[in-house]
């Protein structure tokens, strides 16, 4: 329970229609899309309309010590934005202005924009922010950069937190500061990130809500690409498959998505919805690698589209020639296959992380291990994510009318944390089941905690995240 006196106090600040402590309202708030993690009921909710009003309510959560979860569109899968028990939840859909920079070529974003009505704002102005995750229609841009998410574009332009010029932030203690270029109250807009010293808005992307809140975003939005060619390439080991991406990135070929799949994960999906997104029939070989290019000019779409045929053959693979998976993948931002689960009523566990493309297969191989060892359906895939890295994407599913069946699966993805952290695999996210994972870091950690203690010195703002340090 939230004492009535703070209720009070809140309702002063954002109206009473937009505090809530009533159970049906709470109960939704206790989840998230995280599937198989408690939900956990906080003792109320706010939602606040501007920067002035989150600020004044981190001053009273700070007076009365309540922890406090912020949560924008909540379909984050890693349990990071399920409350405290009785803490507060501060909601901040509200906060939706949207405005452009044209001529410096960025755009600032409220906490509450998704990618969904980000598109088409830009859109309209030829323009796009161009990483973009396949949950945009819920995802706002300032939770994915508090998770520092990826999606298609990332193979391009690497990670979402990237593509960050400067965030407006308020802290735990209800103080307003802005980074980068804006941090001078005389700039004209957003424009440069490295100012003033270290990079503070990094230490707010992938911070999870646990140094303070987000109330505007500053991204850097690029001309629309024009000319796409979708295609797949075939090979019969993860060597070849592998160097070909490494290769696509030597050559600077703009793959924009470029995602590697096993045979076995393709033949299951497309026998699901294959027909329905128009993609063939084929003998999927061992490993396939479908990418989509992006240019703003025709001829280099060409020529990048020519060479990389040329590097497929050169690793020894063979050019597939199926367009429409690569055209689905980009075109529906990879939900088939999130679709594909919900509509045969799966529910599963990710555990999103970072791999370089050459150890793609070992992220494959342990995840094959532990759904061997625990008996459970799955699926590994994962894509290009930025200059050397490569974002894996399991899924292991299970029952969920199933205690035990959903008991195994935590201890599974347990398991698979601390296997995949040992091939050097890391997490773009503390979510509260990496921490376990964690060996020989202790000095990162104390520095991590030290940081921690200096800006949110109650421990107040999202204490599950970040190993709860
Ligand atoms: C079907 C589906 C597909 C998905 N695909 C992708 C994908 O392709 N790529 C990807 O990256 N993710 C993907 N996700 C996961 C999810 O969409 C991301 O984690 C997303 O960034 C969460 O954003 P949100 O607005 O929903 O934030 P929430 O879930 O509300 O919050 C996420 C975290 O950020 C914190 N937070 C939220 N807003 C703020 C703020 N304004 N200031 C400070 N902290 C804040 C929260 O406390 C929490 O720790 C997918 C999820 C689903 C359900």
């Amino acid at each position: 329970m939230v004492d009535k006196k703070v209720i009070t106090e809140l309702s002063e600040i954002v109206g009473e229609e937009f505090v809530s402590t009533k159970q049906d309202i709470l109960l939704a708030y206790s989840v998230s899309a995280s599937m198989a993690s408690d939900a956990v009921l906080p003792g109320a909710v706010v939602r606040p309309v501007d920067t002035e009003q989150v600020s004044k309510i981190l001053q009273v959560a700070a007076r009365y010590n309540i922890p406090v979860t912020p949560r924008s569109g909540g379909s984050s899968l890693q349990e990071e934005v399920i409350p405290e028990p009785d803490g507060l939840v501060i909601e901040l859909m509200r906060l939706d202005k949207i405005k452009l920079h044209k001529e410096l070529r960025s755009v600032t974003v409220g906490s509450g924009v998704t990618y969904g009505v980000l598109e088409k704002f830009l859109k309209e102005h030829d323009l796009f922010l161009p990483v973009y995750p396949e949950s945009a229609l819920v995802c706002t841009v300032a939770g994915n950069v508090a998770v520092n998410g990826a999606g298609p574009g990332s193979s391009h332009f690497g990670c979402t937190g990237e593509l960050v010029l400067g965030v407006e932030i308020v802290l735990p203690d209800g103080k307003i500061i802005t980074t980068g270029s804006e941090a001078n109250p005389y700039s004209p807009g957003p424009f440069q990130r490295y100012s003033f010293g270290p990079d503070i808005t990094g230490l707010f992307i992938g911070s999870l809500g646990s140094f303070g809140i987000i109330t505007k975003v500053s991204m850097k939005v690029f001309k629309r690409h024009k000319y796409y060619d979708h295609n797949t390439f075939g090979f019969e080991t993860h060597e070849q498959a592998e160097q070909f991406m490494v290769d696509v990135k030597q050559n600077d070929i703009n793959g924009v998505f470029t995602s590697l799949y096993e045979g076995p994960v393709l033949e299951l999906f497309m026998d699901m919805i294959g027909e329905e997104l128009g993609v063939p029939k084929y003998e999927w070989p061992f490993r396939t690698v479908s990418m989509t290019i992006g240019r703003v000019r025709e001829d280099m779409m060409r020529s990048d589209a020519e060479l990389a045929k040329k590097l497929c053959e050169k690793h020894g693979g063979h050019v597939i020639g199926i367009s429409q998976l690569p055209y689905q993948e980009w075109n529906g931002r990879l939900w088939f296959f999130v679709r594909a689960c919900y509509v045969h009523g799966w529910h599963w566990r990710t555990l999103y992380h970072h791999q370089t493309p050459i150890n793609a297969h070992r992220s494959v191989e342990e995840i094959r291990d532990v759904m061997e060892k625990y008996g459970f359906l799955g699926h590994t895939a994962g894509f290009a994510s930025g200059h050397s890295s490569f974002n894996a994407y399991p899924h292991l599913y299970f029952d969920p009318q199933d205690p035990e069946d959903e008991q195994k699966i935590r201890d599974a993805h347990k398991e698979l944390a601390k296997t995949l952290f040992k091939t050097g695999a890391v997490p773009f996210k503390l979510a509260p089941y990496w921490a376990d994972a964690i060996e020989g870091m202790d000095n990162y950690m104390a520095f991590l905690e030290l940081v921690k203690k200096t800006i949110d010195p109650k421990k107040l703002m999202n204490p599950r995240v970040l190993g709860g340090l």
